[in-house]
């Protein structure tokens, strides 16, 4: 019974990093007939984010990844934030402790930090660990009295797991990643982490722990920032006496150029949103982009991200989220870094785009024409959209690409006017006009078949005519075959244009 979870702290936007991370688990969850559960792990009170969890929430419908469990939705294993079940966690790291895997710690800021410095000055590092717990004396050498005093006197305590007790157990922590295989760690190295804080907050590596045994998690599948944090929870399970799910750590998302972790800053700096929706910081005010806002369709973010750190083993690209769903297995994960390519993206895009219908396309530009105060019948709409598709990357670049199928050229693009517009032309176009005004249907085949025959009769260049007329329609010399333009605006609104240019 497959069960997996996406547990992402709110502490701000989601990172594309994060998506991929959810969507590896999504992918995964379905392929084996399974549950993906969105946990949100809240513990850290001083890093919360109030609009992070929607944020998050909205970003997995966005990209058609939604979680089966979560908040509010199937509830069975619930609740699913966890400073909603803070309770329950104290309960757990009492056990630990009844069970002498961990133990009550109550060194104050101020000591801990003069033996980080007394450290520091004999050139060494003060580790928090096996060597010295003993010789603390504000931790595990207290008797139970003593403890219990001290908590009854209000004095603040965290709760320490015992990592290492170099009398009874074993020296290493042995483990198998489903990407990286056999990984073994040495205990005696580790540091007693922090389980439980005065504050009455689990840390991170209790919660989780807790969280995916009692939610009955199969496999955990996160990133490889978590790698170091695994003989940890190795050692939790052991010391509770659980059985510990599968892991699988997904490689890095690297920057496109140069080396390390994909950062906000390597979009800033070349352009390129690293976030699935936009997001506004409530405190700065400061608006990150947005794939969703740049234009790019969730179908595109889902298929490049689902190639950072996956391959098929074949040549193909373009993924349906079904065939991912099909395709995906952990064991085509790599364990080297994903480096991200933002002009892939676009190319991701750009075959989304010939894919999707005119009529799908012609509804995601109708908002932008109401916007400008174009109302079209939708068939146009259609129309325009199959005209110029091929040549646009997102939704956003149709208005440049069809402005003059929804009305008449301001200005004339001035260097192709000097270079197309001469001083016979004038008297051209008024023929053309002519020619124009005799023809009763006026559809693209009929007009090109008059105007040609014309231009030929006349034994003159076709460029003569064909630029100075694509300049009156459009302004410019742009856009796709000129009879169809001329048909689409009609002739009554295709002699007009012919007018004023001459004007
Ligand atoms: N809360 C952790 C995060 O923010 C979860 C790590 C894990 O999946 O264990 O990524």
């Amino acid at each position: 019974n497959v069960r997996v979870r996406f547990a992402p702290s709110p502490t701000g936007p989601l990172h594309i990093g994060g998506v991929r991370t959810a969507l590896f688990n999504y992918l995964f969850a379905k392929k084996n007939n399974g549950t993906f559960i969105l946990r949100i792990e809240d513990t850290d009170q001083t890093r919360y984010v109030a609009n992070a969890e929607q944020y998050i929430i909205d970003a997995l419908n966005w990209c058609n990844i939604p979680y089966d469990e979560g908040p509010n939705k199937n509830e069975k294993f619930g609740p699913y934030r966890q400073s909603e079940r803070k309770e329950l966690y104290k309960k757990y790291a009492e056990e630990l402790i009844s069970k002498g895997k961990a133990y009550y710690a109550f060194d104050t800021a101020e000591q801990l930090d003069f033996h980080r410095k007394d450290h520091e000055e004999k050139g060494k590092t003060f580790i928090y660990n096996w060597h010295n717990r003993a010789k603390l004396t504000n931790s595990i050498s207290l008797t139970k009295e003593e403890v219990d005093k001290r908590i009854a006197n209000g004095d603040k305590y965290v709760v320490r797991f015992k990592m290492y007790d170099p009398n009874e157990e074993t020296e290493t922590i042995e483990s198998n990643d489903i990407i990286r295989g056999h990984v073994s760690f040495k205990k005696e190295i580790l540091d007693d982490k922090i389980l439980f804080k005065s504050d009455g907050m689990p840390t991170y590596h209790l919660a989780n722990i807790v969280d995916d045994h009692l939610m009955e998690i199969s496999h955990v599948i996160r990133g490889e920032e978590w790698l170091p944090s695994l003989p940890l929870h190795i050692a939790l399970y052991q010391a509770f006496g659980w059985q510990a799910p599968e892991f699988a750590h997904l490689p890095l998302i690297l920057k496109p150029v140069g080396k390390g972790k994909l950062s906000k800053r390597d979009g800033d700096k070349l352009g390129f949103p690293v976030f699935p929706l936009e997001y506004k910081n409530s405190v700065t005010n400061e608006i990150s982009s947005g794939y969703k806002e740049e234009g790019y369709f969730p179908e595109t973010v889902v298929n490049f991200l689902a190639l950072l750190g996956w391959n098929p083993g074949t040549e193909q690209e373009l993924f349906t989220l079904e065939e991912l769903v099909q395709s995906f297995d952990l064991s085509r994960v790599n364990k080297s870094g994903a480096r991200f390519d933002p002009d892939k993206t676009k190319w991701f895009n750009q075959q989304y785009m010939m894919k999707k219908s005119d009529a799908e396309l012609a509804e995601l530009y109708t908002p932008i024409l109401t916007k400008k105060g174009i109302l079209k019948e939708s068939s146009f709409i259609v129309k325009v959209v199959s005209l110029i598709k091929e040549r646009a990357t997102f939704v956003s670049d149709f208005w440049d690409l069809s402005n003059f199928f929804f009305e008449a050229p301001i200005e004339y693009d001035s260097k192709a006017s000097k270079k197309n517009w001469k001083e016979d032309t004038a008297g051209l176009m008024k023929e053309l006009i002519l020619v124009l005004e005799k023809i009763e249907d006026f559809n693209s085949q009929n007009i090109e078949n008059n105007v040609k025959e014309w231009i030929t009769s006349k034994e003159i260049g076709f460029g003569k005519i064909m630029q100075p007329f694509r300049l009156s329609l459009v302004g410019a010399m742009k856009g796709p075959h000129l009879f169809d333009i001329a048909e689409m605006i009609g002739k009554e609104e295709t002699i007009i244009r012919i007018t004023k240019a001459i004007e």
